[in-house]
């Protein structure tokens, strides 16, 4: 009966994925029952990130994965704006961070490899998110130096002034900050001078073909030269080529990741957080806490 229903579950879903509004409403569901067990269908797989003039490796970015038994792996770019929408990216971010910060403590304690993390915009925005920061922190014991916060244009440019204060809260524990997707929003110079940053990610959209493409080697170049101005790190995303690797490096990009480079890839077994490790434990205070 069991696998009838399992079944049966399955055609429901095939049949609604024919209707657009349909398959966002079953996976609306089937995510509000998948957060609260994170470890069920959840995962975090990691992205190396290399420095260019050598290839040494300096850390990897978190990039969170959902699988469904009975469909496989859903895409990131489906289920993460589900999951804005609903609000459910707070619970969710939330184990993204205790993932990262207890799998980035495990790695060879002593190499001073970074992990960052993507924020959305409703973390963000919470009163409590630099305390919940500081307190996953503490109950891992990662070097507050060691984590890298991603953040989008759209996450700070909403409010300027209340996200440099925000980001100023963060910046006091120690974590590092990037701009996340750097050159697709709408970032005004004035704006990037107001904001306690660290890095800049260039945006894969301008990494494609840099190395043939004189528009895109202008962008980058542009980006690496505002970064240098601001003492910003650079980092490329999506390098997939060697010509686009010698390009990033040639053009004065510090750092990148991208496929030629590393897949996202699992932590080790038996690294960091384990079956056990951040299992339904919480340091924000819940749901309530809103924008502030
Ligand atoms: P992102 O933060 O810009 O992450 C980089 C994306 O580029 C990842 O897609 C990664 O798998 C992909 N990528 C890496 N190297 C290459 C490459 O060489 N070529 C190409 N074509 N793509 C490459 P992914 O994992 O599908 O994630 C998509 C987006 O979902 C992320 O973009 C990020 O905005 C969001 N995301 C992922 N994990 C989290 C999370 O834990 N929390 C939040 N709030 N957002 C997340
Ligand atoms: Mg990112
Ligand atoms: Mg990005
Ligand atoms: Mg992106």
């Amino acid at each position: 009966y069991r696998a009838k229903q399992r079944r049966n579950t399955f055609v429901f879903f095939e049949a609604e994925m024919t209707r657009q509004s349909g398959e966002r409403l079953h996976l609306v569901s089937l995510l509000r029952r998948a957060v609260p067990r994170p470890h069920e269908t959840f995962g975090v797989l990691y992205q190396p990130q290399v420095r260019l003039e050598d290839g040494v490796r300096t850390g990897s970015e978190a990039l969170l994965r959902w699988t469904l038994p009975d469909r496989g792996p859903v895409p990131p770019d489906l289920f993460i704006p589900l999951a804005e929408e609903t609000g459910l990216i707070v619970p969710l971010g939330e184990w993204v961070l205790a993932q990262a910060c207890a799998h980035g403590a495990a790695w060879s304690p002593g190499a001073a490899l970074s992990v960052a993390v993507n924020v959305s915009a409703l973390q963000f925005a919470r009163t409590d998110f630099a305390a919940t920061v500081r307190c996953w922190l503490e109950r891992s014991g990662l070097d507050p130096a060691r984590l890298e916060l991603e953040l989008t244009e759209r996450v700070v440019l909403d409010d300027v002034g209340r996200s440099a204060a925000r980001m100023a809260e963060l910046r006091a524990l120690g974590v590092r900050l990037a701009l996340d997707d750097f050159g697709t929003g709408y970032s005004s110079l004035s704006c990037l001078s107001r904001l306690p940053l660290d890095t800049l990610k260039v945006d894969r959209s301008f990494v494609r073909g840099v190395h043939a493409d004189a528009a895109s080697g202008a962008v980058v170049r542009a980006i690496v030269g505002l970064a240098r101005s601001f003492g910003l790190r650079t980092v490329a995303e999506g390098i997939e080529t060697p010509e686009e690797y010698r390009a990033l490096r040639d053009l004065g990009c510090e750092t990148g990741q991208g496929y030629l480079l590393g897949l996202p890839e699992a932590p080790a077994a038996g690294e960091g957080a384990g079956p056990s490790g951040a299992r339904g434990r919480r340091c924000s205070s819940g749901p309530g806490n809103g924008p502030g």
